[in-house]
């Protein structure tokens, strides 16, 4: 895969992870937020149960009481905290609730009415309790909610003021003289008075168990990242695969055009260079060998009469012979020699660092290489062969003109020889 691909797939990984955290972390705190929100429900659910009772004992049971007492229906000094006393009730009816929530395989929910002067110790506030209320008694707090850690799990705490106190509550929290006679009976007259009109008295105290809510939050949120993931690991797959795609096709197209860059400076017979190919090299060479000032020579051959072979044995058997003739021609090169077709039977050899006389000497090794080879079927064939060596700043075709005069001479002078042209 080419760098570029791979690059960007290493960044696109990088960046999907992040995300991927970044969201599953998201998803938690999210799930934490909705769990206290569940928690917080629930708990505003035992408060309002609550007000609806304290609501019920103080607008109507209790006037209720207070007309039978005095249509003389109940005598003068009645009192049963099971129908009189709002905070009995409620605390009553909280323990029925959860029991309730319990035969319905829900957990039980904490609920103390908290105060510092109690009737009944059970409702003696704790430290943190009492700091609260009196926090609400100055004003400084109007309701405190919270996560807190107690016995091993997460609580949502839910700490809110009851009413200040009235005439109503003072009947039986102000002096015990004003207190009904039963109620003193029962508790006796030390705790739960001399309350001061106004105050808080007490403080409702809710604690909801988060466990389960918490344990209903993670699950959605563990969900959603695995949806999360699927769909990102989805998504990446499929990029990669795209771009693993784009990147064959690409291999495919560059293969191509070297393919095709390479035919197009090819003899499609021989497989040496074409003329456009010994074109595009002599002119480099030549660039070369004139900034440099070493010497180069050029040497053009041409298939003697030819002609003739074609006539007698066939253009198939010519083929097999110009297929041959370059075989034997490349074997007998250097390295640095660039040889190719020039057009029909003449075929051009470029030579670097090779002057003249060099050139002569390797013209002449090539004729006699040729004029030695037997080719198929049975035939003979001689080469004449112009040489030319490149003049310091000339163009490259003056040269060739040269080399091809020398040709014309060595054709002249009975062809299956070599001429020289300075
Ligand atoms: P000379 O010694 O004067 O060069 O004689 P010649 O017969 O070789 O030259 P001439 O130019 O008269 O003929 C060249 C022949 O080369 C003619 C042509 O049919 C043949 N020829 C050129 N290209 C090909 C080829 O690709 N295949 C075959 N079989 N023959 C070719
Ligand atoms: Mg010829
Ligand atoms: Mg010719």
């Amino acid at each position: 895969m080419q760098p570029r691909y791979r690059n960007t797939l290493i960044a696109l990984f990088v960046l999907f992870a992040l995300a991927f955290s970044g969201l599953v972390a998201l998803f938690h705190q999210r799930a934490d937020v909705y769990a206290e929100g569940e928690a917080r429900k629930l708990a505003l659910n035992a408060l309002l149960v609550h007000r609806a009772t304290h609501a019920y004992v103080t607008t109507i049971q209790r006037p209720e009481i207070y007309r039978l007492k005095r249509e003389k229906k109940l005598y003068e000094g009645y009192f049963a905290p099971e129908v009189m006393s709002f905070t009995y009730i409620s605390r009553r009816i909280k323990e029925l609730l959860n029991e309730q929530r319990r035969r319905h395989g829900l957990e039980p929910i904490y609920f103390k009415l908290a105060s510092e002067n109690p009737r009944n110790p059970v409702n003696q506030a704790d430290a943190a309790e009492s700091r609260l209320l009196r926090q609400m008694n100055q004003g400084a707090l109007k309701e405190y909610q919270g996560v807190i850690e107690e016995g091993g799990q997460k609580w949502l705490y839910l700490a809110v003021p009851i009413e200040r106190s009235n005439a109503g509550c003072m009947k039986c929290h102000g002096d015990p003289k004003d207190a009904p006679a039963e109620l003193i009976a029962m508790y006796g007259d030390r705790a739960g008075f001399h309350e001061s009109p106004n105050t808080i008295r007490a403080l409702i105290s809710i604690r909801v168990p988060m466990q389960e809510i918490t344990r209903a939050g993670d699950q959605m949120a563990n969900t959603l990242s695995l949806v999360t993931f699927l769909v990102l690991a989805g998504l990446y797959a499929l990029i990669t695969f795209l771009i693993r795609r784009i990147d064959s096709q690409q291999r495919q197209i560059l293969a191509q055009n070297e393919d095709l860059e390479r035919l197009s400076v090819t003899d499609a017979l021989t497989g040496v260079f074409n003329r456009l190919g010994m074109t595009r090299r002599i002119r480099e060479l030549t660039s070369g060998a004139a900034r440099f000032g070493h010497p180069l020579s050029v040497l053009l051959l041409d298939l003697d009469l030819f002609k003739q072979v074609n006539d007698q044995h066939g253009h198939p058997a010519g083929d097999a012979v110009l297929r041959r003739f370059a075989e034997v021609v490349s074997l007998n090169l250097r390295a640095s020699d660039i040889f190719g077709r020039w057009g029909g039977e003449e075929f051009l050899v470029v030579s670097p660092y090779l002057d003249l006389e060099g050139a002569k000497k390797m013209a002449e090794k090539l004729r006699t290489a040729v004029a030695e080879t037997a080719f198929e079927p049975n035939i003979r064939i001689t080469a004449s062969i112009g040489v030319a060596r490149y003049r310091h700043l000339e163009a490259a075709f003056e040269m060739l003109e040269r080399a091809d005069r020398a040709l014309y001479r060595a054709k002249g002078q009975g062809r299956n020889c070599v001429v020289s042209e300075g």
